[in-house]
Formats: structure tokens, sequence, C-alpha cells
């Protein structure tokens, strides 16, 4: 059997391994690549394989790291079985639509910019229709069973407590009469998140292939984390604010409604104010997402199944508006009662999250609430890291709001737990490869991992691909020099953007300047910055 690592190697997104046995060949994961513009590039080059050729494929998690080139894959050629939990496949249900429609909405604004610069129009990475039309190669299974998918090979799907539907794939592969079982962690979730179980042990592997995007860090505590979220809440209420709650519509927007619900008894005192507060879920995704939790209490802990046995919907309560149409929308900037206010994207880069903040960050009385990580690049970021002035919709908005951040609400495990999670295999695996991880992190990640039980591990870059023989795993492959020379190109591509990203942000320092003047010290630090960027520059050519 053959592993090849085609994403989350070396970095956090585009989840994708083929696995090669001597009579099949079939996928775990056909996740989008996300970030940076370099990787987002890889979302468009052809598979390493033929599509057609690929047997069936398995998938850990509805997210779109981990399914968001799906339709690709059909669009390709891929005609297999998708074998996923139900909730996953209720999940991509939704959400490979809306990553359609996204692709549909950023290829027309490209290639309206195209055709005014005399070039071709270019297709989007699917469609919509596309992403509809492969919901139907989707195979719902249940937890905890084994399962025959052919004369080789087993599976039985874990709940790895990461997200609803989300599971950690066990397989078992039988070549000429000799089993080996590969665990595939997918994203693998903290214990005591909000509605989900917590991760399952898993009992025995010959071979993990384990995720890392925490390995290298703790957490906060849960439950200080809720306090200071009521307390910031409640802070910017009684100084007459609104809270706008910048967050990712599938998951995080669930566990923040519940976590609202949850927390009422707990913080009764505190409460009372929130409790006579609208709270509105100002996102179409983020309610479908919400309506598909409902339909799965079978994903559900034991606490959040109380809620239905008492016959209360535990991501329900009386002061949730759900806001579907843009009129809707609309309505909630129109007043200036308390609020608060959750809605997508996450990260500020889409979405309707983009008109509250226009409409909010330059009040002083309100709050944007931060409870999701801000990739570098993104608004999120920016407001995070304090920039004082943004643009939306082409307009200059100042920054006058409150802004916070509340880490550690995290759908990931944190080294602590991660350890945790394989300390418990009975029997423990001979080689784990370490992946979906910041290259310095896997390093440190896997590095603790031989330090606390000895296990060798195996850091993949993208395209590598291993032997896994009886008793010895060896690497028989690589990425092929062209593929490797194109992400070069496109790495210096992307450090080029960002240094006249910078440029411009100089030039407009200095017409500002001309304007009001400019002290003597000032222009030695931008001689310094101009400096600095021409030494970029070079360092990027070598
Ligand atoms: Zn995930």
């Amino acid at each position: 059997m053959q592993i090849s690592f085609l994403g989350a190697a070396r970095t956090v997104t585009g989840s994708c391994f083929l696995v090669t046995t001597n009579k099949y060949k079939f996928l775990v994961d056909c996740g989008m690549f996300q970030g940076q513009n370099k990787e987002v590039m890889l979302n468009v080059d052809d598979f390493t394989f033929a599509p057609n050729t690929i047997d069936f494929m398995f998938l850990t998690h509805a997210h779109i790291d981990h399914s968001g080139r799906i339709p690709k894959l059909f669009n390709d050629g891929f005609t297999g079985k998708i074998y996923t939990t139900k909730a996953t496949a209720d999940l991509c249900g939704i959400m490979l639509p809306d990553s359609g429609h996204i692709q549909e909405m950023e290829i027309e604004w490209i290639n309206r910019k195209r055709v005014r610069a005399g070039k071709h129009e270019i297709p989007p990475l699917y469609t919509a229709e596309i992403a509809l039309n492969c919901l139907k190669l989707f195979e719902p299974m249940p937890y905890d069973e084994v399962i025959q998918i052919n004369d080789e090979i087993k599976v039985r799907f874990r709940d790895a407590g990461h997200m609803l539907g989300s599971a950690v794939i066990e397989l078992w592969v039988n070549e000429n009469g000799k089993e080996t079982k590969v665990v595939f962690t997918g994203d693998l979730g903290n214990s005591g998140t909000p509605i989900l179980r917590d991760p399952e042990w898993v009992g025995s592997a010959d071979i993990l292939v384990m995720e890392s995007t925490y390995g290298d860090r703790n957490h906060k505590d849960r439950e200080d984390r809720f306090e200071n979220f009521v307390d910031i809440v409640n802070e910017t209420l009684d100084k007459g604010g609104r809270v706008v709650i910048p967050s990712f519509a599938v998951g995080r927007t669930q566990e923040i409604v519940y976590g609202l619900n949850q927390n009422q008894n707990k913080f009764k005192e505190k409460y009372e104010r929130i409790l006579r507060t609208p709270v509105y879920v100002d996102s179409p995704l983020a309610i479908s997402a919400t309506e598909i939790y409902k339909e799965n209490p079978q994903c559900y802990d034991e606490e959040a199944r109380r809620y239905i046995l008492e016959n209360k919907n535990p991501v329900d309560f009386p002061t949730l508006k759900l806001t579907r149409t843009v009129e809707e929308s609309k309505a909630i900037n129109e007043t200036d009662e308390p609020a608060i206010i959750i809605s997508a994207s996450g990260m500020c880069e889409a979405g309707r999250i983009r008109h509250h903040l226009k409409h909010h960050l330059w009040e002083e009385n309100s709050t944007i609430l931060f409870v999701g990580h801000q990739a570098q690049g993104t608004l999120g970021r920016r407001l995070v890291d304090g920039e004082k002035q943004v643009r939306i919709f082409g307009e200059d908005i100042t920054v006058k709001a409150r802004i916070e951040f509340i880490e550690g609400f995290s759908g990931h495990a944190d080294q602590k737990t991660l350890l945790n999670w394989l300390g418990n295999f009975e029997k423990k695996p001979q080689t784990i490869f370490v992946v979906h991880g910041d290259p310095d992190v896997q390093d440190v990640f896997a590095s603790v991992i031989s330090d606390t039980y000895g296990i060798r591990t195996i850091v993949p870059n993208r395209g590598d691909i291993f032997d896994i023989g009886e008793d010895r795993v060896a690497q028989v492959g690589e990425e092929s020099n062209e593929r490797k020379y194109r992400f070069m190109c496109l790495e210096i591509l992307e450090k080029l953007n960002l240094l006249k990203d910078e440029v411009d942000e100089m030039c407009l320092m200095i017409k500002e300047d001309l304007r009001a003047g400019m002290s003597s010290e000032e222009f030695e630090d931008m001689k310094a910055r101009l400096r600095k960027v021409e030494k970029s520059i070079i360092a990027t050519l070598e």
C-alpha cells in the first residue's frame, strides 16, 4: 500500500491523501487550499491523478479545507461513492453549493476586470450547480460500526469532536492476507466542546496520519473564556452599544448560540441584561447550518441531549433572531437599540459582517468581538492588530469601537489534548505522519511525540509518496520538479505582492504628508522603511 500526501502537508489546508492498494485507489478528503495566494492557486491545478481512476473516497468532515474540491473532483470525472457520516453529508449539502456560489461571484469580479483589460474570461473552479450535482455521490455512514467496503477494505468512523459529524477514520486494509490498520485523525476537537461529544479513543493503529494545527501550544480554560465573553458583552450593552461578533457560519456560530443558552443559569445576574437583548444570527449559511445541528441530535453530548429530552432546543432561545433575507439584515442597522449581532465571514473577508462593521466600527460604544483565529492579511487580523482606519466598500472607516479577541474558542485540540488522545492507544502506531499544521508547529509537535512516546514521526512534504511495507515505511516518490518550480514562482509572486502593498501604503503616507507636512523623524522613518523594502526585494529574488 502507498499513501500520497497531496494536501495539508506542511500547511493547514487542502487536506487530501491518496491511498493505493494492490487493487484499489481511494482518497481520504479532497479539500480546498485556503489562505495566501500561492496556496489558493493550487486549487485550479489539475489533480496529480486521473479522477476517473479513483474507486471511492472517505471524508473526515465538512469543513471546506477538507471537502471543498469534491465538486471539482466530480466535474473532472470522479464517479465513486463518498463515504462519510450523515451529519457531514448533510452539512456538505449546504456548504459545497455555498462554496460554488462564492467561486462564481469571485470569478465574475475577476472576469469583469479581465474583459476590460481585453483578456478572455476564465471559468470558476466550480459552480453551485456542479456542487449540487456531486451530492448524489455521498453515502452516509453511522458512527462506530465496522463496515466492509469491499474484499480488501473495512472502515469505522469514530467521533472526532471537532465539528458536527466530524470523524476519525479507522481503515483496515487487507492485502495478500496481511492486514494493516491506518488511522486518519481528520481534525481532532477538544474535550468539552459545547454540543459535541469528546473525541473518541482509538485502540490501535499501525500507521497514524495525525493533524497538528495546535501541536505547539495549549488553550485557555473554556469556563474563563465564556465568562470573559459575557463580561465584554455586558460592558458594551451597559454603555448602550452593540456587540458585533464575526464568526464562522458553521460550528463557531452554533457554539456561541449554545453557549449563550447554556450559561444562563451559571452567570444568572450577569445574564439579566443579555436576556432582554436581541441576538441576531445574520448569515443564511449559519442559519441553514443551525437547522442541520437541530436535525442531528445523534451527534450531541449528554448535556445537549438533555435539552432534547426536556423538549428544548439547544441552539434556540426566545431572543434569538435569525435573519435570512437581505431586507431583514439591513433592518438590523436601521435602529440603534442594543443588540448582539453574530455574522459571517469569521475573518471579515466577505459576507454580511462587512456591512455591520461599516455601521459599527466608528462607534465608540460598540464592540467588535473576535472569537476565532484571524489569518495574516485579513481585515479581521488588521483590526485585531489595532489598525485605526480601514476601507470597507470603498469607504474609509475610522476604528473607534472597542476591539476584543477572545483566544481559545477553537475546534482544534491543543498539544496537551493531542498527546493525551495518542496516549490512549493500547497498541501505539509504529509510524505517525504529522500533517495539517504550519511547518514550524509540525516540527515541534513531531519531536514532542517522539520524546513522549518514542514513536517514529514523519512530516511529509506536499507530493511525497510513502510505501507502507510489512515492517517498514519508506519514501518512494516526491512532487515533480515542474510542480515544485511552479509553487516557488507563486511564492515569489506572493512576496512581491506583499511588498507592493507596503509600497502603496508608503505612497499614501507621503501624499498625506505633502499636505500635512513631515517632521525630520518621520522622514528618517520613511527612509528606513524604504531600505527595508529594498532589502526584501533582493532577498525574495535570491
Ligand atoms: Zn476542520
